[in-house]
């Protein structure tokens, strides 16, 4: 009886590590079909500003001497070049997460001194745009690389201001939440805005690298369609996560959970 018990529990595990090994299978495949997905999405990602570039390029001396049409061709291919360059650093950064399975230097961060440090770099941008940014910081600590935080906000922020109207606003607070048990904490970072909003059937594609919505002013902004993912993979590596709470016609509010403490500890 001992016997054919352990027989058939080693046949259990054999069946046990074939399905691990098959998963790990299709995983990879997965995977792999993405990457090719991936690379096809850049390289037509990367055509198109660079066939603009070119055709300005050529065009440049045949402007010669008209001084609107030189300035206007010459802000083409800084717009262009602008798109490429945010392309090539979001998609090694994006690449590299994947690939190397980035070192994280997760330690005590103070938010709002965070919150406030995106704030002020992008005031310059805001102003152009002739949006306000208001800050409602509450002091408090989340478990994050300090490089990431900033990266996730500045992301998050530089949308609510592209995407707003003339005269609108962007606020950026936070808060603690737990769960039920109250045995795990959050920092939730929102980010709010007054923006035309997003497109319901949009709203579940906007996190998908590359995705823009359809007729949206992303292309004139230089915009790259990898921002968000960015944002969702960075979170993901801090054991947080990014969430668009609501949007409508009177803008959209985006939520970024980070945890309080070390959740290895
Ligand atoms: P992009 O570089 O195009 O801004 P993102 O990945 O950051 O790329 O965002 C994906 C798309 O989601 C954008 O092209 C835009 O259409 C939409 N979007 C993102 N943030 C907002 C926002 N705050 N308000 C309205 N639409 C937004």
């Amino acid at each position: 009886f001992e016997m054919s018990s352990s027989i058939s529990s080693s046949v259990a595990l054999l069946t046990e590590e074939k399905l691990k090994l098959l998963e790990a299978i299709a995983r990879l495949q997965e995977l792999e079909q993405q990457q090719k997905q991936f690379i096809g999405n850049i390289s037509h990602e990367l055509k198109t500003p660079l066939t603009s570039i070119r055709a300005y390029a050529d065009l440049l001396h045949m402007y010669q001497d008209d001084p609107l049409l030189l300035e206007e061709a010459r802000t083409h291919i800084g717009i262009e070049a602008e798109r490429l360059y945010a392309l090539i650093e979001k998609a090694l950064q994006l690449s590299a997460m994947d690939i190397y399975d980035f070192e994280t230097h997760t330690e005590s961060v103070q938010i709002s001194s965070f919150m406030e440090e995106a704030v002020s770099r992008l005031q310059g941008k805001a102003q152009l745009s002739d949006v306000t940014l208001e800050v409602r910081a509450t002091p408090g600590y989340v478990w994050a690389d300090p490089e990431n935080v900033t990266h996730m906000i500045v992301n998050l922020l530089d949308n609510a201001i592209k995407y707003n109207k003339q005269g609108g606003t962007v606020t950026i607070s936070n808060y603690v939440e737990k769960d039920d048990s109250d045995r795990n904490a959050w920092m939730v970072i929102e980010v709010a805005d007054t923006g035309k909003g997003i497109p319901v059937d949009a709203t579940h594609r906007i996190f998908d690298p590359f995705y823009t919505v359809s007729g949206d002013r992303s292309r004139d902004y230089g915009g790259t369609g990898l921002g968000l993912s960015l944002v969702r993979s960075l979170a993901e590596k801090q054991r947080g996560s990014i969430q668009l709470v609501e949007s409508g016609p009177e803008g959209s509010r985006f939520a970024l959970r980070l945890p309080l403490q070390d959740p290895d500890a």
